[in-house]
């Protein structure tokens, strides 16, 4: 039986021991990094200067130093808005303000969840410029301006609005009226507005914050189109966005389904690459569309969200939920505000009972990672791969040396050693020949 003593006590010491695990996982990264600084490690003896090795040593401890920080306010925010009271006297002021019945009764609803919203990200808005105008700025890789970065701020908070808006809304809806099983159809909704914002991400999101524009230069056009016929792959394209408007680090994803999939590279990156490894990098990105990445990280997502609502059908329904996180419920049926409290507090606690299957994700993600660069390997320049690889770990300044523990734990890119490691295993029994 559910009672509010289980409940605080039950989140008190899942707090405590997630907060306790992920300090003393940054303790043992920064630890090793500082330990490693003063020699360049033998593998990359030949490749990577000294000075090179110890600034991505001196930016991990100072990023590392900026979590530990940012991890004692969350933890603390996250008691005061629970046990100490905070989203109980929230949700008092809103009822105070808003009238019970405005907007067929979501008003109150949308307009809690929206000033908690507003508050967090106040909160959080020091951390976030120290981060770009002291890390960022000190480590020579920030470009962004405060005009820039204030208006980067208000259009994400137009896009929040936008879209989280409409699903919030269609959320409660559910809850209201859906009956017991309200949970499944939300999951339902839940998933297709992923896939709704995965496809408008690449085409209406991000245009809105960077340009994008198609590869321009003649020779390296003929490669990529050569290399998109060897791979099978159709639709889409390869896109320059100007990264360097806001940061000097370099890097390459892909976006997108249907026909909206996309590869993008940082100009950052394009204007540090030779075209062998612009080809390699890019074989790398077709790997992960070709293997099936986008839909098997989408299933994954969907089960374990799936989990997440149906336990969350359950606890909403539960008086000790929200009496033992420090908020008085009023469970009488079809109470918008109390269903918002619900999601609230779902989201600030339940997540971090899957903490300890961070390294489980992780794993997943670094199999597929060495899944893309073998494929890049058969596909392109593995050799020219490898130097790419090493381009963009100095031009981020990522550590060569990372703890063990926390890299399986948290890192969803292999370590340096362990990727140019598979690549030179594939390479070396039957070296690729460059292509001409
Ligand atoms: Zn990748």
């Amino acid at each position: 039986m559910l009672t509010p003593p289980l409940v605080s006590a039950t989140f008190v010491a899942v707090l405590l021991v997630t907060f306790l695990l992920k300090f003393w996982l940054l303790q043992r990264q920064m630890r090793h990094v500082a330990a490693h600084r003063a020699v360049v490690p033998p593998a990359f003896a030949a490749t990577v200067s000294l000075a090179a090795h110890q600034k991505a040593a001196d930016y991990t401890m100072a990023k590392g130093r900026l979590a530990l920080f940012s991890q004692l306010l969350s933890t603390a925010l996250l008691v005061g808005w629970t046990l100490l009271g905070g989203l109980d006297a929230l949700s008092a002021w809103v009822q105070g303000m808003v009238g019970a019945q405005t907007w067929g009764g979501y008003a109150q609803a949308l307009v809690l969840v929206g000033a908690f919203a507003l508050i967090g990200m106040v909160l959080d808005l020091p951390l976030e410029a120290y981060a770009t105008f002291g890390v960022e700025q000190r480590f020579g890789f920030n470009h962004s301006s405060v005009g820039l970065f204030a208006v980067d701020l208000l259009k994400g908070v137009g896009v929040a609005v936008v879209i989280g808006t409409p699903l919030l809304w269609g959320v409660l809806a559910l809850m209201r009226e859906a009956g017991t099983a309200w949970w499944l159809w939300a999951w339902i909704l839940w998933i297709g507005f992923q896939l709704l914002v995965m496809w408008l991400y690449p085409l209406v999101i991000a245009p809105l914050f960077n340009k994008f524009e198609p590869l321009n230069d003649e020779g390296l056009v003929q490669r990529v189109q050569s290399l998109f016929q060897r791979a099978g792959f159709s639709a889409a394209g390869l896109f320059v966005m100007d990264g360097s408007r806001r940061s000097a680090h370099g890097n390459a994803y892909f976006t997108g389904w249907g026909r909206a999939k996309r590869v993008v590279f940082f100009d950052t990156l394009l204007s540090r690459l030779q075209p062998p490894e612009v080809e390699a990098v890019l074989a790398h990105e077709l790997g992960h569309f070709k293997l099936k990445h986008v839909p098997k990280r989408l299933v994954q997502f969907a089960l374990v969200s799936l989990a997440g609502f149906a336990l969350l059908g359950w606890l909403a329904q539960q008086p000790a939920f929200y009496l033992g996180l420090g908020v008085r419920p009023s469970l009488v049926e079809g109470n918008d505000l109390n269903n918002a409290l619900a999601l609230m507090l779902f989201l600030m606690t339940v997540p971090m009972l899957a903490y300890p299957l961070a390294p489980l994700f992780s794993a997943a993600s670094r199999k597929h990672e060495f899944e893309a660069d073998a494929y890049a390997c058969a596909q392109a320049d593995g050799q020219a791969l490898a130097e790419a690889l090493l381009k963009l770990h100095e031009d981020n300044a990522s550590t060569l040396t990372p703890d063990p523990v926390y890299a399986r734990w948290t890192y969803s890119h292999p370590p340096a050693v362990e990727r140019l490691a598979a690549i030179r295993a594939q390479l070396n029994p039957q070296p690729v020949a460059r292509p001409a």
